[in-house]
């Protein structure tokens, strides 16, 4: 099957990956770290290696191009709407459905969704080019960015929103969620919200970290889990992902962050290393050091595929198909 076909229908190609998080408007793909330049902007590499189709900048083929789709990570509603433009300049240029975007507000962005932005009318406005509602949910270890309060808030005028877009216009997406040290409090939040909205609730709950009586919880709820490089810091974490079902787990990179470093319990099982250097040494076509981006996804998949004695092969298949069946079908 040809990879146009394979990406306009609802199937995938099980040879390729799908990266379910990926802030690819972060500013080091633009060569900026910390507010210092260290390089030039090296998105256009990042994505040819990244997706299939992608044409590298001097209009050859794509090379090791290992994603047949990527979901861009919005954390705000400027985010939002800079993500969408790039969705559709992407998608121009591979002639393929390669990438969309999410529509939603993070917990430590919390203060910055005020009742003046309209997030029912823009998402109606655009939702070809939205695959998820999010990024969503609650982050305790970052209270300094918005208090619990603000979160609350947040994250419940949101799931007003999600519910009214249902109710009034028959729109409904899957969730993107952010779970980071809150507890309970969450699940309780989206139990409730489950419960009110005649039972309905899909997602994922990104960049899973937390204990199996939560994992357990989620499941229940009806959600995936979703992995990346940090899921994977602990012997704690690995025991965690050894009882969360293949079936139920989606795979991600969630770059530039969460890159998996020699220091990860799971790090053994990463099989594919390839060379980096620090942003300060950056050269053309090189990895940089720490700075995660989707080609990598196959170091994800690895450490999965070690902690469940299963093949890469099969971890990437199952995991697409999961993908496949919450955010495309
Ligand atoms: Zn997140």
């Amino acid at each position: 099957m040809s990879s146009l076909s394979a990406t306009t229908s609802s199937t995938f190609d099980s040879t390729k990956y799908i990266d379910i998080g990926a802030n690819l408007l972060d500013t080091k793909f633009l060569g900026e770290y910390n507010g210092s330049t260290k390089h030039p902007s090296d998105i256009d590499t990042v994505l040819s290696r990244s997706l299939a189709g992608y044409p590298k900048s001097d209009g050859s083929l794509n090379y090791n191009a290992v994603c047949e789709r990527i979901i861009i990570t919005s954390g705000t509603f400027e985010e939002c709407k800079a993500s969408i433009e790039f969705c559709k300049e992407i998608n121009a240029k591979t002639g393929l459905q390669s990438t969309s975007t999410t529509a939603g507000f993070h917990p430590t962005r919390s203060a910055e969704y005020i009742d003046s932005i309209d997030l029912l009318n823009f998402i109606k406005d655009n939702i070809e080019y939205l695959t998820a509602f999010g990024e969503l949910g609650l982050d305790y270890d970052r209270l300094q960015f918005a208090d619990k309060e603000a979160q609350h808030l947040s994250l419940n005028k949101q799931l007003n929103v999600i519910k009214q877009l249902k109710e009034e216009f028959g729109i409904r997406k899957p969730l993107f969620i952010h779970n980071r040290n809150c507890g309970d409090d969450l699940y309780d939040i989206l139990k409730t919200f489950k419960e009110s909205n005649s039972g309905d609730l899909s997602g994922v709950v990104h960049s899973f970290d937390d204990s199996i009586e939560l994992a357990t919880k989620y499941l229940n709820l009806g959600l995936y889990i979703g992995l990346n490089g940090c899921s994977f810091r602990t012997e704690d974490n690995l025991s965690v992902i050894k009882e969360i079902p293949l079936e139920r787990i989606l795979l991600e990179t969630d770059s530039p962050w969460c890159d998996l470093r020699q220091t990860h319990a799971g790090f053994k099982y990463v099989q594919t290393k390839f060379e980096s250097v620090k942003e300060k040494k950056w050269k053309e076509g090189c990895y940089v050091k720490n700075r995660m981006e989707p080609s990598l996804i196959g170091q994800v998949a690895e450490c999965l595929a070690g902690v469940k004695g299963e093949e890469v092969e099969v971890v990437r298949r199952v995991c697409g198909e999961n993908t496949m069946n919450l955010f495309f079908s």
